[in-house]
């Protein structure tokens, strides 16, 4: 291991279901911060990080469509849950003193300010951590298209996707024992194995502009900045 970090721009993507640990809806405060001291640590290596976070905890469009109603109005609910976690997670982070700021994609400017690519850049080039909230602004697109969209607009080196377990797996390890873990994969790989670690707009967009896509575990406490040091438990996307 290093102690010069990696990469010096990173965005980390963290789902709603991380958010909401093992309760069955909302957040879990305890993980919030857990999660923000992590990215704590990173800022003290002196790595800038954005922060795409997920909705899945509080709302998916889906849910709205599957029951006959209006797909797009499902989406908007599914965002305005994104920015409810940006907004618990930027909560935690303050506690450690950490400057956050949160964009949202969708303009609500007595909560937070609006996403623009320059003030995405200037906060970050000033050290703070900025939390990228309302996913893409667009219905039918997941906060991991966001992600990648986010990545590539802050110049971000890679893209630290946190899931539920330390890589990408064969078939869900949860499910499958002997599922074998993937140390190293192109973006064309995950695309042509069909592996369920990003949706295909994202895995493509991040392979269009080069950004490797790193998988690991959102609940190894430390795992964050472990990789960001050179060692970790991890699967690597790149080309
Ligand atoms: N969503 C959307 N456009 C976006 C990002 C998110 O419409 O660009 C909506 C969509 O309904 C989605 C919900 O927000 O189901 C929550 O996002 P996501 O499912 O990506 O959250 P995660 O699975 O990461 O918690």
């Amino acid at each position: 291991m290093t102690s010069k970090p990696l990469y010096k721009r990173v965005l980390l993507k963290a789902s709603g279901e991380a958010l909401m640990g093992s309760q069955g809806f909302g957040i879990d405060v305890a993980v919030a911060d857990r999660i923000a001291s992590d990215i704590a640590n990173a800022r003290q290596m002196g790595v800038e990080v954005g922060v795409v976070v997920g909705g899945g905890n509080i709302f998916r469009g889906v849910a709205v469509a599957s029951k006959g109603g209006d797909r797009v109005t499902g989406d908007h609910m599914g965002m305005l849950g994104t920015v409810i976690n940006a907004l618990a997670l930027a909560t935690s982070l303050r506690k450690l003193d950490v400057e956050t700021v949160v964009l949202s994609a969708i303009a609500m400017p007595e909560i937070c300010e609006s996403f623009t690519q320059r003030r995405a850049q200037h906060h970050l080039a000033q050290g703070r951590v900025v939390i990228f909230a309302g996913g893409t602004g667009n219905p039918y697109f997941t906060t991991d298209s966001a992600a990648a969209l986010r990545a590539a607009e802050m110049n971000a080196e890679a893209i630290f996707k946190g899931t539920q377990v330390d890589g990408i797996y064969s078939a869900d390890p949860k499910k499958v024992p002997d599922a074998t873990r993937f140390d190293q994969l192109t973006h064309s790989e995950v695309l042509e194995k069909g592996l369920a670690v990003m949706d295909v707009a994202a895995v493509a967009l991040a392979r269009e502009n080069a950004i490797p896509i790193i998988v690991f575990s959102i609940h190894e406490t430390g795992g964050f900045c472990d990789i960001l040091a050179g060692g970790g438990r991890k699967t690597i996307v790149s080309d």
